[in-house]
């Protein structure tokens, strides 16, 4: 029997899971339903072939699709107190920050911050990572998006922040409401140097966040189809107990009201950044000005 479950056992199992097809090639639109090939989705930047619907990334995915050559610098965020209110619900909070911790297989939270170039000039970029926890803002969010604020102020950069966000972490209670006005005067500290804040809402934006930092951009550009509101579609129309219109909370409906600058398609997004930021940061006119002679 030894011989068998040591020897023989192991070899099998090796041959049959050779066999196995890895479960990642495939992705599953979740708008459409079609069934997309893990190498075209990469060549499409994550955007469904057959709807057009913007998948979602993760914040690694996304800063190598915004900076110069994929290249950038991702900065060690300051370090904060765990789970303050020692909060429990069904799980200990502590419990569900370690196994977000463990899926991204990083010792991070919600929030990813890196500098590099856009075309060609110095850039800041905090990206939200909506698989960590829904994306919530709690104090290391914050803290975070501080960081990112003093780090653009530092290097005189341009600031994009990039929200995916449920809201505010209601494990952290009145302390992720908090972030809200933090985040508020991060975002202060770079316009009052002069330098451009840029925002780009991704699917979603929604709580806490679009009630704070993600809705005031110098230019908010926002991705096809994203969710962004404060309260969900569902409860608003339980409220006031009316129908909701067509398109709702989503981007285009947001640019068709104001509220968003631009609706930019993924792969506009680089070329569109570039020439963003190429125009407020180098005002002088790339000839020598002629005066014109009467
Ligand atoms: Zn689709």
């Amino acid at each position: 029997m030894n011989w068998l479950t040591n020897f023989v056992l192991p070899k099998i199992r090796a041959v049959v899971a050779k066999k196995d097809v890895p479960d990642n090639l495939w992705h599953k639109c979740p708008n459409c339903g079609q069934m997309l090939f893990h190498r075209d989705l990469e060549a499409s930047l994550f955007v469904c072939g057959s709807c057009g619907h913007h998948l979602r990334l993760a914040p690694e995915r996304r800063l190598s699709m915004l900076f110069d050559d994929g290249r950038y610098d991702a900065i060690e965020l300051p370090k904060t107190v765990l789970d303050p209110l020692k909060f429990r619900d069904r799980k200990r909070y502590t419990e569900r920050l370690k196994e977000a911790q463990a899926r991204t297989g990083t010792g991070r939270d919600a929030l990813v911050v890196a500098h590099g170039t856009v075309a060609g000039l110095p850039t800041v970029i905090a990206v939200f990572d909506f698989d960590f926890m829904g994306g919530s803002m709690g104090i290391a969010v914050g803290e975070g998006l501080l960081a990112a604020a003093r780090l653009a102020v530092l290097q005189e950069a341009a600031l994009l922040v990039v929200p995916a966000s449920g809201g505010a972490r209601m494990q952290e209670g009145i302390l992720s409401l908090m972030q809200m006005s933090r985040t508020t005067l991060a975002v202060e500290m770079v316009k009052e140097k002069g330098l451009p804040y840029l925002v780009l809402l991704s699917d979603p934006t929604t709580g806490g966040v679009s009630a704070s930092f993600a809705m005031l951009g110098d230019i908010t550009l926002a991705e096809p189809g994203a969710v962004i509101g404060f309260t969900g579609a569902r409860v608003i129309e339980e409220t006031i107990r009316e129908k909701l219109p067509e398109g709702f909370q989503r981007a285009e409906y947001l640019l068709d009201h104001g509220m968003v600058d631009m609706v930019v398609p993924r792969r506009e997004l680089r070329d569109t950044l570039a020439r963003l930021l190429g125009l407020l940061r180098r005002p002088a006119p790339p000839a020598q000005v002629v005066a014109l002679r009467g």
